[in-house]
Parts: C-alpha cells; structure tokens; sequence
C-alpha cells in the first residue's frame, strides 16, 4: 500500500479540488444549489496517514465501509498530536451485528441500514449510550442478485417498525445503481430512488422526515445529483494517482 508523503498530500489536494468542483459542475448542471450536496469521501481505499491528507485537503466527512477499519483509523486519528476535531465519520457498508457496540460511538451517521434485526440491534446499544443515531436505509433498486440493501417491495413495512424504535432517527434513503451500468440507466434507478422517498412521505405524512438522499459515486455522480442526491459517496476519484 502507499504510504503517505508530502507528494502524495499534493495528489490528494489537487483530488480534492478537482471533485469538489466536479460536484459544483453537476449541480450547476442540474440547476442545484452546491451547498444542497454534501462530499463523503471514501477513504477505504488507502491507509490512516493518507486518510489524514484529504482531511488536510479539506475532506471532513469520511466513509469508510469496514467497522473494524473504522476503528482503527479514528483510533490513529486520535493519537495525533494535530488531531483534526472537525471530522465525521459515516459507516456506508454493510454491518455486522456484533460490530455496532465499538462502532455506534465513532459515527454520525450511518448509512446502511438495511434490515430489521440490525435496527434493533442498533437502537439497543444507542439506547445503552444515551444518543439518537441518524441513520439511512440503503434500498436496493437495481436487478443485480449480488447487491445487498433492502428490497425497495419491503420498504414501507420496514418504516412502519423501524419508526418505533426510540433511539434511531430515519434521515433518508442511500442507494447505489447497478454495476457498470450505462448512464441512462444509473439516473433511471437514482429517479427511482427519489421516487420511492416521495411515495414514503406521501404514505407516512408528518411522522417522518426523509431529507437526505445519498447516491452517486466516482463513476455516476453526475446522474445522482441530477435527480436528487444531497450526499455523494466518492472514493476512487479521491485517490487517483496514487492508488492503482
Ligand atoms: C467504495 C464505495 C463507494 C465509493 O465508490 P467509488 O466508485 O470508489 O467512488 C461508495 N459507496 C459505497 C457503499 C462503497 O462501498
């Protein structure tokens, strides 16, 4: 794996830039206003010390889809002498049950809630620490078998239980489009996503609120943010040069 030197932290500063303003593009394509779309970086590429760079880059919400990875680097994070305290950390990949006690405490958000047993299981150990978890439901709306994420058919049922437990609070919906899916084809599954928020607001009315939608990455940012997203999840762009 690279390591990280004061040559990589220029590669993952120019990374940076050019992302962020690849976003700005897309959303002034969209006729979006950019603060409305939020850049979570994918950091589960590369390792602590090059994570820390695109934080020094101004990166402050980091993705990263390992529990065990997580820990490690807020850990790392943690013993620096110039520890950033601005950061966030979101969990974005599917999570083991016996993972969220050591997670819960080092997320803002989690973004891959996709069955109920696990809701349980988080809102207990939220419950335990005293806090409110945001979380998003990550629906599958693509035909790939491979893909995890909760049947969009299982949605509502899944709403209405989820809503009665206390200590987690539904912020919106996460997705991804199918693999090396054509453009067209990603913005149809990201329009279905949208849609399928819209439909739960309409059917759930004022008991809940489904504000975020975070689709969209390195390769279908673009198609994201034109039918909706308000969190992109970037990994591959971020790392260019310096990672395969
Ligand atoms: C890896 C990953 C990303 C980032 O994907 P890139 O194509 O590298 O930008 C986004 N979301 C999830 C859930 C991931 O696992």
């Amino acid at each position: 794996m690279t390591t990280a030197t004061p040559e990589t932290a220029s590669i993952v500063k120019d990374n940076w830039q050019r992302v962020q303003s690849d976003v700005e593009q897309a959303c002034t394509t969209a006729g979006r206003n950019i603060n409305d779309v939020r850049i979570v970086g994918v950091s589960k590429y590369v390792d602590a010390a090059l994570t820390m760079q695109l934080v020094e880059a101004g990166c402050t919400v980091l993705g990263e889809n390992r529990p065990q990875v997580l820990w490690e680097k807020w850990k790392w994070f943690d013993e620096q002498d110039n520890a950033p305290s601005n950061v966030t950390w979101h969990m974005i990949g599917h999570f083991q049950r016996n993972k969220v006690r050591r997670t819960l405490p080092r997320i803002a958000l989690l973004e891959s809630l996709d069955n109920l047993r696990l809701a349980e299981v988080v809102n207990a150990e939220a419950q335990k620490l005293e806090i409110t978890l945001p979380v998003l439901i990550d629906v599958n709306v693509t035909q790939d078998s491979s893909k995890t994420g909760l049947p969009a058919s299982e949605l509502p049922s899944f709403i209405e239980q989820a809503q009665s437990l206390p200590a987690i609070k539904i912020r919106g919906l996460m997705a991804m489009s199918s693999l090396h899916s054509e453009s067209h084809v990603a913005r149809e599954e990201f329009a279905k996503v949208r849609q399928l928020r819209d439909d739960m607001l309409t059917r759930f009315g004022d008991s809940i609120e489904l504000p975020e939608l975070s689709m969209g990455m390195s390769g279908d940012f673009r198609e994201a943010i034109a039918e909706g997203a308000t969190m992109v999840r970037i990994g591959s762009n971020l790392w260019r040069g310096i990672i395969g």
